[in-house]
């Protein structure tokens, strides 16, 4: 039997997960990247960085702008962002934006038409209405979209206006995400994050209204005080507004990573078992409302493009999630922003002021990235395989590289038969599929194909844990 992550049948057995779950359960890479993030380095940069870029000219690309500013502080935040209200720094950081995309433009040549563009954060509707729509403008003018590009904005409806809304859509925009986490009062005073609501069912409203056609909600389980019983009230709220999109994401405990998360305390999360219990509660309902099991943490309605590219096994991933056509290299704007491109990785400067510093001086904020290797590439593609189309196949592999799978990744199968054995894997012919138990535990597999995945430290992981 074929286990597409599209089935939304395929759902782990809550007794069969908790078996495993002390297994798998450990620290490792998200793989939004591979090689991940924290064995690039510091030898790689700008000039580097605009030597890949030149490679890229006149390949489809993909843009992201990251605007790093929010009001107030989320305690369980792990992004990149910077809390402030002075809103006078966000005609700078335009200006700054504008002189990298003329650089990178430059840097890379040709037509540079996009494909896809998001916007995220921080917090995008942080800038006033007037600096989103110059926003889109500079984007528009280096890296010009194709018509029916895929354009997504993330917004926070606490803060989040109609006449933002209004001026996105005029410049395009057609996706839109919202920041949900949890509907319980508890756990948002907890986070420091109280949300009504009703501000995310206006701002809902009045995306819709304006015709973007695909409303996602990042909900985010494993927060302090969640339990099943109060996460079912915060599910049937969601469910009330049928988002067409949801991102469950786990949440990331890394006290050593991210100060602000010691805002509460270790006892208020909830253990293991109940996260599990909380997330398979989630996949459950989800799915009995019609919602398909997209992959490792991302659910959408059948008739939602990304279910379409699901089966259709044209689903993509890159640092912003699962998409539908991203482009083949990824070049983003503004502070600690990754590019990804065929061969190389960079990230730009992490905070406002380097960041702007070095753009307005005429350079490239690059302070790290990697150049990948023949093995990183063939890697790299057998973790999105696994991640997108939930197989890897000996026969695809030989058929795109003209080597035997084998031969790249040795004792393949001595790697694997643990997981098929714990029926995370199913050993179809030559290749090997996740099983709906294996979604659990996507992270943990995809460790196999890298090459640099890292004896676990259990003191002080540099990743979060895979559940
Ligand atoms: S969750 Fe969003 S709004 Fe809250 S601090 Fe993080 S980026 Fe800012």
């Amino acid at each position: 039997m074929t286990l597409a992550f599209h089935d939304p049948l395929g759902l782990p057995d809550f007794e069969e997960a908790r078996r495993y779950i002390s297994k798998y359960d450990k620290a490792g890479p998200r793989y939004t990247s591979y090689p991940t993030a924290p064995v690039w380095t510091e030898d790689f940069g700008e000039e580097e960085f605009r030597d890949a870029l030149a490679r890229a000219r006149n390949r489809e690309l993909s843009t992201y702008i990251h605007i790093p500013f929010c009001e107030r502080m989320c305690t369980f935040c792990a992004c990149n962002r910077m809390i402030t209200q002075d809103h006078t720094i966000g005609t700078l950081y335009l200006d700054g934006m504008e002189r990298e995309a003329e650089m990178l433009a430059t840097s890379i040549g040709g037509e540079r038409r996009s494909v896809q563009l998001a916007v995220g954060g921080g917090t995008p509707t942080w800038l006033s209405a007037e600096e989103l729509g110059r926003m889109c403008r500079i984007v528009d003018t280096y890296f010009p979209p194709v018509p029916d590009a895929e354009r997504s904005i993330e917004v926070d409806p606490r803060v989040t206006t109609r006449e933002q809304l209004e001026v996105l859509a005029e410049h395009g925009l057609n996706r839109i995400s919202l920041g949900v986490q949890d509907f319980t009062p508890k756990v948002q005073k907890a986070i420091n994050r109280v949300q009504s609501f009703e501000q995310t069912e206006q701002v809902t409203r009045i995306a819709r209204e304006l015709g973007y056609h695909s409303v996602n909600f990042d909900l985010i389980y494993g927060l302090p005080f969640q339990t099943v019983e109060t996460w079912d009230q915060t599910l049937d709220r969601v469910i009330e507004l049928r988002p067409d999109r949801i991102a469950l994401y786990s949440y990331a405990h890394v006290t050593w990573i991210v100060k602000s998360q010691r805002g509460f305390e270790n006892k208020d999360l909830p253990p293991a078992e109940r996260k599990l219990a909380i997330m398979l509660r989630a996949s459950q309902r989800l799915a009995q409302e019609g919602y398909r099991f997209l992959g490792m943490d991302h659910f959408a309605l059948p008739e939602d493009e990304l279910c379409v590219s699901a089966a259709s096994g044209d689903l993509r991933r890159n640092f912003n999630g699962y998409t539908i056509r991203a482009g083949v290299d990824l070049v983003t704007l503004g502070a600690s922003g990754i590019s990804e491109l065929a061969d190389a990785y960079a990230q730009s400067e992490r905070t406002y002021e380097p960041w702007r510093e070095r753009v307005m001086s005429g350079h490239l904020a690059t302070m790290r990235g990697w150049r990948l290797s023949d093995d990183d590439v063939r890697r790299k593609w057998l973790i999105h395989r696994l991640m997108c189309q939930g197989e890897v196949s000996a026969p695809n592999y030989e058929a795109t590289f003209g080597e035997a799978l084998v031969d790249r990744v040795p004792n393949l199968h001595e790697r694997l038969a643990p997981f098929v054995e714990d029926d995370v894997l199913l050993l179809d012919g030559d290749v090997y599929r996740v099983t709906p138990l294996g979604r659990l535990f996507l992270r943990v597999i995809a460790m196999s194909f890298d090459a640099y995945a890292p004896e676990p430290n259990l003191e002080r992981p540099i990743y979060s844990r895979t559940v």
